[in-house]
């Protein structure tokens, strides 16, 4: 790493010096070679740094400081939903009711839990205008394919063998044709027209008999509302196929609009997205999947159910597709989830996509003068814009980004969607200021202006980060992921 600013903490090491102390044993000692194997048990005492407790507190410490975080500054990663972790959800999710129950003790001593997440479920139901939810799933993508299993299940329940297919757009989460290779089928492209929307006469081309499912966004990820959507549920049913919804970020039509209605069969929600569950650091997540009641013989099992006021859980399900998470999913990211929704009501989460609406169209208007704007509709949640005027004069996209990282913020979704030319895909979220939004568009026009007059800033950005630029070829190919002295 470049510029170091502090010591790592093997170059502080010092024998025999201790940051711990364990409590004395209070269980009988095993023997090791016996129980584990001789053969897997060490030989040497591993390499650790020895160092006292200030020093590793001041170490953790430092490494947290050269983090960005929705805590820390402006996050706006297009469809990523960087948006504000309440902290009251915290407080509710540490509850011992909630933090101290194992999932394996008897239903009758969890029933406020087990409410709760039957609570979940339910207002998900409204939410999305599906007939049913369940919480396993533990991400996004994990719903996509979790969702394509039960359209199988479904359609070979009906003696419907051949339907491999799913068909994607151009414009689609990443996520969406690998969830539909990994569920084993085929993911058929259908292309984009110079809207930005689903081309309908290019959909009507590649649908067919093997199609088993149309997997959509709407609004699609150029923030785009897919205005043909009854015109394509029709094509898609009529040939036989269900319609699945990629509802990751549904900040976008949250108590306006609701996928059940539009005719979706299937959804998945990112609970750590929409629903404030914090994410960015890989996990843990939540991706609930809603059915119409149609497809609710397949739901993974067990589910959960109330009778005589009592909740349970109902394994006796001979169509499930079987369990897809051990447990029932990521019990502390519902209930940050369920406390949210309880904070917002109806009509706060209506607020929700009303600001991040506003917020994203306001960005995109201001912005529009400096950069390419490729779809010049009214966005939703998030949209795009195109350095192609930068790139002529030698500064490309991924220059920006870079040059954004000394202005303090973390850059917007680069390169994708692949259909735009030097793509930039911003979503601002509804919980950012208008300060905070104009001076994030100060800094791109100020990039944008450096681009004409001095392009080498830009090219050679980021210049106050502790790490600069890297050798992005280098790092993917040869990553040097340990500390060497
Ligand atoms: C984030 C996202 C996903 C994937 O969700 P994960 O929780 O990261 O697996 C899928 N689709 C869209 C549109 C997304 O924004």
């Amino acid at each position: 790493m470049a510029n170091q600013d502090f010591p790592l903490i093997f170059e502080l090491s010092q024998e025999s010096r201790t940051g711990f102390s364990l409590p004395s044993m209070d269980v009988p000692e095993i023997d090791v070679d016996e129980q584990i194997g001789n053969a897997y048990v060490r030989k040497s005492e591993p390499d650790l740094p020895e160092v006292d407790e200030l020093q590793i507190m001041r170490h953790y410490t430092a490494l947290s400081k050269r983090n960005h975080g929705v805590d820390s500054g402006f996050y706006p990663l297009g469809s990523c939903t960087m948006k504000y972790n309440p902290k009251v959800n915290e407080d509710i999710a540490r509850l011992t009711g909630f933090s101290h129950v194992h999932p394996y003790q008897p239903t009758e001593s969890v029933q406020g839990a087990l409410e709760l997440m039957y609570d979940l479920q339910v207002s998900l139901e409204e939410i999305t205008g599906l007939d049913t939810v369940t919480l396993q799933p533990a991400a996004g993508a994990h719903g996509e394919w979790t969702g394509l299993m039960m359209i199988r299940a479904y359609h070979e329940a009906n003696g419907d063998y051949n339907r491999t297919k799913v068909i994607v757009p151009d414009s689609a989460h990443g996520t969406n044709p690998a969830s539909a290779t990994v569920a084993g089928f085929e993911a058929v492209t259908v292309k984009s027209d110079e809207r930005g929307l689903v081309d309908l006469e290019d959909l009507k081309r590649v649908v067919d008999e093997q199609t088993a499912a149309l997997m959509l966004t709407n609004p699609n990820t150029l923030g785009l509302f897919e205005q043909d959507i009854e015109e394509m549920a029709s094509i898609i049913h009529e040939a036989g196929g269900k319609l699945y919804y990629d509802g990751a970020n549904l900040n976008a039509i949250l108590g306006y609009a609701r996928p059940g209605d539009m005719g979706f069969d299937v959804v998945h929600l990112n609970l750590h997205k929409t629903f404030t569950g914090p994410h960015g650091g890989g996990g843990p997540g939540s991706g609930p999947v809603g059915v119409t009641a149609e497809l609710e013989p397949y739901l993974p099992k067990p589910i959960l159910r109330k009778e005589n006021d009592m909740y349970m859980f109902d394994n006796d399900r001979p169509q499930s597709i079987g369990r897809v998470k051990p447990y029932y999913g990521n019990f502390g990211i519902n209930v940050r989830a369920y406390t949210y929704i309880r904070t917002m009501g109806p009509e706060g989460l209506k607020k929700v996509s009303e600001y991040a609406v506003i917020n994203a169209n306001y960005m995109m208007r201001r912005l529009q003068k400096e950069y390419e704007l490729p779809f010049d509709h009214h966005c939703k949640h998030e949209f795009i814009l195109s350095g192609k005027r930068q790139k002529k004069l030698g500064v490309r996209t991924l220059d920006i980004a870079k040059r954004l990282l000394d202005f303090g913020y973390h850059p917007p979704t680069i390169y994708f969607p692949i259909n735009v030319e030097e793509a930039l895909m911003i979503e601002p979220t509804e919980t950012e200021s208008k300060e905070t939004l104009d001076a994030f568009v100060d800094a791109m026009i100020q990039i944008a202006e450096e681009a004409k007059h001095d392009p080498e800033k830009v090219q050679e950005a980021p210049h106050t980060t502790i790490v600069s630029r890297m050798d992005e070829t280098q790092a993917a190919r040869k990553p040097v992921l340990r500390y060497q002295a």
